[in-house]
């Protein structure tokens, strides 16, 4: 109390002018002194583009912010967007200051040149930016209906492999509707479909025999027709080029019908004319052509039974009078051979023949094909080896044949 009243007293005391500016000092110390127990401090107001965008303690933490604000640009060239701030200093309470992230997104927002989109990446290339993911999407799906050409079961695939990346974009960064188009194209859609196609299939060409027909006869029996057969091949394009093919599955629609040929395979025997009947009864036993001579006479000073007469393959050999054919087999000798029995002790013998045309216990007619000459069993080349058995003893055919 007395300290109190002293002060009062002094201050009574002092001249007016002096009591008032001692009061007003007094005044300011108390209000710095509130100032700084209510949390009060100096900071800036921060106008960006046409809007106040926050409080910062110093000029440093807007430019943060705004370093910020320009890494979120994938522009290289966005940091150029933004613009200057202006500051207006202000005192403000310490825990009003506006937080560095909400400033970054506060820049990005008030900047006219820059944009919220969202970049379209191609396989990882962007190739686009478009306000929101729909707009590209619409081109995406034209661009698949493109390739379609409408076959039953076609799978569509986009090969190319399409992401979206949102952020602030220049909007000057944009694209226009023809390079919306030109990302679009050069998007890869992968088209599969089935194809179907019908091949002929050639018929067979067949022969049956028959015994019921003489050699030469040849007939079509069976009309041959061809067939189909159809083959599903899968087909793959990209962007409407074929890239590979594969067949999966052939089959047969309508099997193809072979053309059978009937041939006939008997052997009408021939008889030559009876004016090439020796003198003996016997015919001369080998058709008559060409190169046709005697290479070989019986004995031959070698023991020869009988008579050989050289012929081109295939001659015909007929039997030299009417008999019994009492062998017709084949002997390492002989080659292909055939007896005849002519009756009376008198039998003819016909080797080497090529093919024997009658079986044993056949009777055959005077000059009846009977073999074909060759060259088979011990010959050295293609000729008939003819002999005359007399009572079982081979005698020279010379005279028989009507040979001197
Ligand atoms: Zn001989």
């Amino acid at each position: 109390m007395v300290v109190w009243s002293r002060i009062w007293n002094t201050f009574r005391a002092m001249a007016k002018p002096v009591r008032w500016i001692f009061a007003a000092a007094l005044a300011a110390f108390a209000l710095c002194l509130g100032c700084l127990f209510a949390g009060v401090t100096t900071g800036y107001r921060v106008r960006y583009g046409d809007a106040w965008i926050g409080t910062v303690r110093s000029k440093t933490v807007f430019d943060d912010a705004k370093a910020s604000a320009a890494k979120c640009l994938t522009e290289s060239d966005a940091a150029t967007c933004l613009c200057e701030p202006a500051y207006e200093p202000v005192l403000t309470r310490a825990n009003a200051f506006t937080p560095t992230a909400a400033l970054t997104t506060s820049i990005l927002e008030n900047t006219d040149d820059i944009t919220l989109a969202s970049a379209v990446l191609v396989d990882g290339e962007r190739v686009a930016v478009v306000p929101e993911s729909a707009r590209f999407s619409a081109y995406e799906s034209a661009a698949l209906d493109r390739y379609k050409t409408g076959a039953a079961g076609e799978t569509v695939t986009l090969l190319s492999k399409v992401e979206f990346s949102a952020g602030y974009y220049p909007v000057s960064a944009l694209s226009d509707d023809a390079s919306l188009q030109k990302a679009a194209d050069a998007l890869r859609v992968q088209t599969v479909r089935t194809e179907t196609t019908e091949t002929e299939v050639a018929f067979q060409k067949v022969t049956q025999t028959t015994a019921a027909q003489t050699v030469g006869y040849s007939k079509v029996i069976t009309a041959g027709k061809n067939g189909v057969s159809r083959t599903t091949v899968q087909v793959t394009c990209v962007n409407g080029k074929e890239t590979g093919r594969k067949t999966v599955q052939t089959e047969v629609v309508q099997a193809p019908v072979d053309q059978v040929t009937l041939v006939g395979t008997k052997v009408v025997p021939k008889v030559v004319p009876a004016t090439q009947v020796a003198a003996s009864g016997f015919i001369w036993p080998v058709q008559r052509v060409a190169r046709m001579q005697i290479s070989s006479y019986f004995g031959d000073g070698r023991g020869h039974k009988g008579i050989d007469i050289a012929a081109p393959a295939n001659t015909e050999i007929y039997a030299v009078k009417a008999g019994t054919v009492v062998t017709a087999t084949f002997s390492r000798s002989y080659g292909n051979y055939i007896v005849i029995d002519h009756g009376n002790g008198v039998q003819t013998l016909y080797a080497h023949a090529n093919r024997l045309l009658v079986s044993a216990g056949q009777t055959v007619q005077a000059g009846q094909n009977i073999a074909l000459v060759g060259r088979t069993g011990y010959a050295d080349g293609n000729h008939l080896h003819i002999e005359v058995h007399i009572n079982g003893t081979a005698v020279n055919p010379a005279p028989y044949l009507g040979l001197s």
